[in-house]
């Protein structure tokens, strides 16, 4: 089950929740239901352009195998008529002869053979008498004695009074002996009685050149038969087939049966084995038929062809289909593992996910989200993600929200309506995300309500702490200022008295006397210098921008009497940068420093101090630096503590606050102070750090 939620009206989130969740084996099963409905409909796309193709080639080679038959036909027609003609023209020679008194065998002859001469198809023209015996021709011995009575077209001219011209069977020319087909015209005499035929024979062989002249294609056939179908000629020549055989396929004969003249039909054929289209036609006027036949592999090669592309071509988009659902398939694998991945993660978020669409009504959500805002928080959040947002912090929700839009990114700290009505502070991070065209944002939330407490509870603390810091300074500064009061009481008597016992007082009493004084006097020093302590960050003046190096110049102005009284050496350089500080402090830091390293020195030697400014990055650094009695490392940082001195007092005055008022000026500042010696006798070097802010940089 998807871990993710998500809204009834988006559908986007549907369609990746519905992906997600389809099992294995169910977008297996669509798979291959729609590879198999794809490689159905290839196959039966190419099944039926193959087929509608077959047709046409079918249907072309029935339209040129009649064209060609009618051609054919046209053309033997033509020619008969020619014969026929010729036959006329011979029978009208002999009755004309005849009629003027008697046949002249050898005029009659000849004339016979220049009509022949004419028609080159004829092979021989002759007359038979009414006995059937062969009696001229130019070819024709009359003792030869060569009897026709028996032919069949004989008989049948003889027996039709007024018949037609008759085709015979071919047949061997019993003059010469060729294989003939005789074209015969009955002749009557005078009273109508028989006279017996003039025949033109025409030789086989010239039939079937004639008929060989057409183009049939490598396996196409043309036949020449008479009435009955028996064949006259072949072409290709059938070997063992004579002419005159009535050797008939029986398509031929059924077709000619019901359609006489014309007629197409599809069969092996009976003179070879040879599938083929044929069309026969009975030539206009004359017992006789051309059959035209093409061969079905002949015509159908080039279809072969394209049948065998055309099932290459499916046989590809195929195989294409099925490697595109492997991959599409390996695809879905992939995507299903991201998105269980990433749902996973979204919902193992310890805070909240949500996707925004651009009118702010959450579409997708994690569990968190849920158990958050509990089931009506939720609604209202479908509405719109601000209706869970704390009625004051709307706006700048609202404003990261576009922010997130515009610049791609933006964080925003809002209280969330949880369930129980009580709000919980959360930090939100939005991003922007483009889905077919439309703007969403992704969000997350992480619930920071014990940090915000945790930080109420700090603010509060440090403030408090804060005052009653004020207060302790405060009341230090009090106690110090109101103590002064009858410290210098105790002072002004002790003096009184000092002088009103002036003669009276033993040389021990003068001394108690004197350190009384002495010991009142320093300890009004003390509270002098706590005092000053106190007034740091106080009662000093605020920070300004100002040039670093006034401060060196106006400590040396103070301490021109020391300088003057030690004789010192004061060699002041380096770079000096604007600073943003309280100037007196600055003064006082610099007169505190300088006067120890003026002040620290072996009786009689004279002091040479070196005051060195340089920035490093960020960094203001100054160095003071003497030649003086040195300092004890392991003393270094007990220096920097209130009342803290090395020396005793007889050697070196001092109330032991000056380095004291030198950190905490530095602090104020946010620096650091610090001392380098290398030992006692060794001088010592002083360096204070303070931050440079950027403006002056
Ligand atoms: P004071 O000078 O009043 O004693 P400070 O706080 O200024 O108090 O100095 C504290 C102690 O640090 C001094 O008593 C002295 O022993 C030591 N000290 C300060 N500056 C130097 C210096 N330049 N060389 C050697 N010792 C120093």
């Amino acid at each position: 089950m998807s871990l993710l939620r998500k809204s009834g009206h988006d559908r986007h989130a549907s369609a990746r929740t519905e992906s997600s969740t389809l099992p294995t084996s169910a977008f297996v099963l669509r798979l291959v239901v729609g590879v198999s409905l794809i490689g159905l409909l290839v196959v039966a796309m190419a099944a039926l352009a193959l087929r509608q193709s077959h047709r046409q080639y079918q249907e072309g080679a029935a339209l040129a195998t009649q064209n060609l038959a009618q051609v054919l036909a046209n053309d033997i027609a033509g020619a008969v008529k020619a014969d026929e003609i010729a036959l006329l023209t011979v029978i009208d020679e002999y009755r004309r002869q005849k009629a003027a008194g008697g046949v002249d065998v050898g005029a009659l002859n000849a004339h016979i053979e220049r009509v022949r001469t004419r028609l080159p198809e004829i092979d021989a023209l002759r007359i038979a008498d009414a006995g059937g015996k062969v009696v001229f021709g130019s070819d024709v011995d009359p003792a030869a004695h060569i009897n026709i009575a028996d032919r069949p077209h004989f008989v049948h001219l003889r027996d039709h009074p007024g018949a037609a011209l008759t085709v015979s069977k071919a047949q061997v020319s019993r003059v010469n002996h060729k294989w003939v087909v005789a074209l015969a015209r009955r002749m009557d005499r005078a009273d109508g009685t028989f006279d017996g035929i003039a025949f033109a024979a025409v030789a086989l062989d010239s039939l079937a050149r004639k008929i060989a002249a057409l183009d049939v294609g490598t396996h196409g056939a043309i036949a020449l038969r008479d009435a009955d179908l028996n064949l006259i000629v072949h072409h290709p020549s059938v070997p063992n087939v004579a002419p005159g055989g009535r050797v008939v396929s029986a398509e031929l004969a059924q077709a000619v049966r019901a359609q006489p003249v014309a007629g197409v039909y599809v069969a092996g054929a009976a003179t070879d084995d040879a599938q083929r289209t044929s069309a026969y036609r009975r030539i206009a006027d004359y017992p006789l038929y051309v059959v035209v036949g093409l061969s079905t592999a002949d015509y159908l090669a080039e279809w072969r062809k394209q049948a065998k592309a055309t099932a290459l071509l499916a046989g590809f988009c195929l195989l294409v289909t099925v490697l595109a659902a492997r991959l599409l398939y390996l695809a879905w694998r992939h995507q299903r593992a991201a998105t269980a991945f990433s749902e996973t993660l979204v919902d193992s978020l310890p805070g909240v996910f949500y996707r925004l669409d651009d009118r702010q009504r959450l579409v997708t959500w994690n569990r968190t989200i849920e158990f958050v805002l509990g089931a009506d928080g939720l609604r209202a959040a479908q509405q719109s993600m601000l209706n869970v947002i704390h009625a004051d912090d709307r706006e700048p929700f609202g404003a990261a929200l576009r922010k997130a839009f515009e610049l791609g990114h933006a964080e925003v700290e809002a209280r969330l309506t949880i369930a129980d009505g009580a709000f919980r502070h959360f930090h939100f991070v939005g991003v922007p995300l483009k889905i077919d065209g439309r703007s969403y944002l992704l969000g997350t939330g992480v619930d920071v309500t014990p940090h915000q407490e945790v930080a109420q509870a700090l603010r509060e603390k440090t403030e408090a702490l804060l005052h009653s810091n004020a207060d302790l300074e405060q009341f230090a500064y009090s106690v110090s200022h109101d103590m002064r009061q009858p410290l210098r009481m105790v002072t002004g008597h002790l003096q009184l008295l000092q002088k009103a016992l002036k003669t009276r007082l033993d040389d021990d009493d003068r001394e108690n006397l004197a350190f009384a004084l002495d010991g009142a006097k320093r300890m009004d020093a003390m509270i002098v210098a706590l005092l000053d302590y106190s007034r740091i960050g106080r009662l000093t003046e605020k920070k300004t921008w100002q040039e670093s190096r006034d401060a060196v110049e106006e400590a040396l102005r103070f301490l021109a009497p020391a300088i003057a009284d030690s004789q010192a050496a004061i060699t002041v350089g380096g770079v000096w940068p604007p600073i943003f500080a309280s100037r007196d402090e600055m003064t006082r830091l610099f007169q505190n420093l300088l006067g120890n390293a003026i002040k620290y020195h072996e009786a009689g030697q004279v002091p040479r101090v070196t005051v060195e400014s340089s920035t490093i990055a960020d960094r203001w650094r100054i160095s003071v630096r003497d030649q003086g009695i040195g300092i004890d490392p392991q003393q270094r940082e007990r220096l920097f503590q209130f009342f803290a001195r090395l020396q005793p007092r007889t050697r070196f005055d001092g109330t032991g606050m000056g380095l004291a008022l030198c950190r905490r000026i530095v602090e104020h500042h946010d620096g650091r102070i610090w001392v380098e010696s290398a030992g006692e006798g060794q001088g010592s070097t002083f360096v204070f750090e303070l931050p440079l802010p950027a403006a002056a940089a």
